[in-house]
């Protein structure tokens, strides 16, 4: 992936920083995007370029479009354009649906699909232009089976695949790719925050017997924004030991 530019929105920590990681390890410079504190995100911009590639950190809340156009240039003009956006930032606000205010319904649709549709939008006309780019949706299984507790989160996720397949249609003919990468139940902050009884039971149903790791995810996204995967495009790849199988 040398010579590529790589953004990964919610890559200061967790799946995100295992993403950003991976492609800068394949030789990709890496625009590490989070809403979090700058410092943080300029601790995984660090270790980037501690791999021999540049990097840079940006603050942005992919729920405000201007906030995400101002990343973008940013991005652009310390790193030189975009090739791969992996739209990895993602919340969960779970509860019964009996019991989801709207507000907490908004707030996971407006980050996980809301903020994905946001900048693959800012990045669609130069992919065009380029008539090359790589896209990578990360999705979830709740969003392909639903789960229980997660009305809000679960509907964002299915959003994220009908947005995936959309695009995936949409730039075919221009060289651009569009897939999406849906985890099963991956050991990072978001899952600690979870009832780790019901984790524990989850888990032992789990085919290949363990929890997934960040880098059993980042390994996927590597294979689908590569160039031996330019003949696969509006795809789900599951990465969750088996858990969910059509
Ligand atoms: P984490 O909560 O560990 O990390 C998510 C990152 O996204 C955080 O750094 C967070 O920043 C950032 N973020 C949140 N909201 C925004 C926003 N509005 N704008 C920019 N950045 C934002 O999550 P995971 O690493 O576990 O999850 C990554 C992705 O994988 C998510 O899309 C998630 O839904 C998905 N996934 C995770 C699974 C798992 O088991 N962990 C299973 C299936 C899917 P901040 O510091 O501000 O919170």
């Amino acid at each position: 992936m040398n010579g590529r530019v790589a953004l990964v929105t919610g890559g200061a920590r967790g799946i995100g920083r295992a993403i950003a990681l991976k492609l800068a390890s394949l030789g990709a410079d890496v625009a590490v995007l989070d809403a979090g504190a700058l410092e943080t995100t300029e601790q995984t911009a660090a270790e980037i370029r501690a791999l021999g590639v540049k990097a840079c950190a940006v603050r942005c809340d992919i729920t405000d479009a201007d906030q995400v156009a101002a990343a973008v240039k940013q991005v652009k003009d310390e790193l030189g354009g975009v090739d791969i956006l992996v739209n990895n930032a993602g919340i969960t606000r779970d509860k019964l649906a009996l019991r989801m205010s709207p507000e907490d319904f908004d707030a996971v649709i407006n980050v996980n699909l809301k903020g994905t549709f946001l900048m693959i939008r800012a990045l669609y006309a130069d992919f065009m232009r380029k008539r090359y780019g790589r896209i990578v949706n990360i999705a979830s299984i709740a969003g392909l089976m639903g789960n229980a507790g997660q009305a809000n989160y679960a509907a964002s996720k299915a959003g994220v695949v009908g947005l995936t397949k959309t695009i995936a249609r949409e730039l075919a003919s221009r060289g651009v790719t569009c897939n999406a990468v849906a985890p099963g139940f991956i050991e990072t902050p978001m899952t600690a925050n979870m009832n780790q009884d019901a984790l524990e039971a989850a888990s032992k149903t789990i085919p290949v017997g363990r929890m997934g790791k960040p880098e059993d995810v980042a390994a996927a996204v590597a294979f689908l924004v590569g160039d031996d995967a330019g003949y696969i495009t509006g795809a789900v790849l599951n990465v969750d030991g088996g858990f969910f199988m059509r």
